[in-house]
């Protein structure tokens, strides 16, 4: 659907990638160095994009810098690179990113719908919301950057959420063309989170067992975190993730310490 796609949009694809925003993804982004130079050029290509269409709105008093929005925007495009969406069409029904300097404190029950979920009960460090914006927390988003080897990350758990809501549903299910492949999902994701739900050990952390929707997120930041961690304890949960993601991050990352 190229045709519908704006002329300022066009027009920040045709521009170079800064070498400023390089620099500062080299810094503030530990995978930045273990990609290719053709997942480099995918990833800028696509962060262009987003900015272009994206809106980022701080919370109230936040200055929001270049930096910012290019290390979300970076993310949120490496999260779907190798997912035969070249144009980002993957994200049309997000509206906007909303930058909170820091956690979002709230207090009592943190009851909310399917479709405004959120990742603790006191400091939010992220909210994602269907047909609306991402929430999130920049210090939380810097801190995860450098520091995978947590096995967290802000970022790539909400624009998960992004891509499982697609279609309408919040049910851990992203958009998946090939059937095949989508039931083998479906039967690797049931036995997974019924594991966690029992509470038998898993790399996934524990908010996995939440429900499907917040499985899905976090089985996606363990696989691009901790790819090889993943890959070890659950092979099968690695593959089909690798599968629908298309790509290897355990790979990449045996590739980067050989
Ligand atoms: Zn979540």
């Amino acid at each position: 659907m190229a045709f519908r796609r704006g002329r300022r949009e066009r027009e920040a694809v045709a521009q170079p990638f800064p070498d400023a925003w390089r620099a500062r993804l080299a810094v503030r982004w530990a995978t930045w160095s273990a990609l290719d130079a053709t997942e480099r050029a995918t990833v800028e290509d696509l962060t262009k994009r987003f900015l272009a269409r994206v809106r980022f709105e701080p919370s109230q008093g936040f200055a929001v810098t270049d930096e910012m929005r290019v290390l979300v925007a970076a993310q949120a495009s490496y999260l779907v690179m190798g997912m035969d969406d070249p144009t980002l069409d993957l994200y049309s029904r997000l509206t906007s990113v909303i930058l909170h300097p820091r956690t979002v404190v709230v207090r009592g029950t943190h009851s909310v719908g399917r479709h405004l979920e959120t990742d603790s009960p006191q400091a939010l460090a992220g909210q994602a919301h269907h047909r609306g914006p991402v929430v999130l927390a920049w210090s939380t988003v810097a801190y995860e950057a450098r520091h995978p080897e947590r096995g967290q990350n802000v970022v790539l758990h909400e624009f998960a959420h992004q891509l499982d809501m697609f279609d309408g549903m919040i049910d851990g299910t992203p958009p998946i063309a090939d059937r095949e492949l989508r039931e083998r999902w479906v039967r690797v994701c049931t036995a997974e989170y019924r594991r966690v739900r029992r509470g038998d050990e898993s790399v996934l952390r524990g908010y996995a067992a939440t429900d499907t929707g917040e499985f899905f997120a976090v089985a996606t930041e363990t696989f691009f975190s901790v790819p090889e961690r993943l890959e070890e304890a659950s092979p099968e949960l690695y593959d089909v993730l690798r599968e629908v993601f298309g790509q290897d991050p355990a790979a990449r990352a045996r590739r980067r310490t050989d």
